[in-house]
């Protein structure tokens, strides 16, 4: 029987792993993390319709892309400084916290600008200069999980956030599978092993691991069931018209309920005694 952080050190097959910080780092969040907001920042209409709802719903940062990694270059996702400020500005100003992608590490400081936490993209994961360089700061870096990464390479790129002086937060978006029911597939087990073996908090980003808005619900709820210590969810006052990942953004006027759902499975989760 496996038993907690023992997990991977007592195994004899596979990569023997070496992620002391990561074993030792605590998480510093008690409460469920939410970050909330659109796939990308489109326009001073969209932000300030966006904004209010967020604040209502007391979300822990907003998230919007404003220079992103698309999957195919004719998809235009450049930098927009002046919207990408406005952005920000405007979450700050209701103190709303922002965390914002970032793909280059030339822009480290840009950024540091205009964030208050740091993404490292799936596609990022492994960009070892970028993780040492944001290891540096004393922000939160939310680490996501590649799509082709193992639970070892996963943690392997938290070492290197966890011996800087950032907080890393890790987050599950879903792996490429043989399913095309789903654009990836979301790994709960990966969620579950994360928790038993380590201090640092993770999250579940059920708008990207599926790829659908009608499984965000569903799937949000089974990674805290898994021990996920929040979410991220992408979401848009029309998601059909969204710019960016339509096909997942979920609804604005849901966000209440979702987060609503979300805390009561939190409850009942206090109440749930693993044997080991
Ligand atoms: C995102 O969160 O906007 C994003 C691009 O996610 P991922 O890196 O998981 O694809
Ligand atoms: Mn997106």
């Amino acid at each position: 029987m496996f038993r907690n952080r023992d997990f991977l050190s007592k195994k004899t097959w596979g990569p023997q792993p070496s992620y002391p910080n990561v074993i030792a780092k605590k998480g510093k969040f008690d409460k469920l993390l939410i970050i909330a907001g659109p796939c990308s920042v489109e326009s001073h209409e969209q932000v300030d319709k966006v904004v209010p709802v967020l604040v209502d719903n007391g979300i822990s940062y907003a998230r919007g892309g404003v220079y992103r990694a698309g999957t195919y270059p004719r998809e235009d996702f450049g930098l927009r400084p002046e919207l990408a400020s406005y952005w920000s500005k405007s979450c700050r100003e209701k103190n709303l916290k922002v965390v914002m992608e970032i793909l280059d590490i030339r822009l480290i400081e840009t950024f540091d600008s205009w964030s208050d936490a740091f993404q490292v993209g799936a596609r990022h994961m492994q960009d070892y200069p970028l993780l040492v360089e944001l290891a540096r700061s004393k922000k939160p870096v939310l680490l996501k999980r590649n799509m082709g990464a193992t639970l070892d390479e996963f943690l392997g790129a938290a070492e290197y956030l966890a011996r800087g002086r950032c907080s890393p937060i890790l987050v599950e978006r879903g792996s490429a599978t043989h399913e095309n029911h789903s654009r990836w597939t979301q790994s709960d087990s990966m969620i579950a092993a994360v928790k038993r073996m380590t201090g640092i908090p993770i999250l579940v980003d059920a708008s990207h691991a599926n790829g659908r808005r009608d499984l965000v619900h569903p799937l949000t709820m089974s990674g805290l069931a898994a021990g996920a210590d929040g979410f991220i969810v992408e979401t848009h006052p029309e998601p059909d018209k969204s710019l960016s990942d339509a096909d997942q953004a979920y609804p604005l006027d849901g966000l209440g309920d979702l987060i609503a759902d979300a805390k009561n499975l939190m409850e009942l989760r206090k109440s749930w005694r693993p044997a080991c």
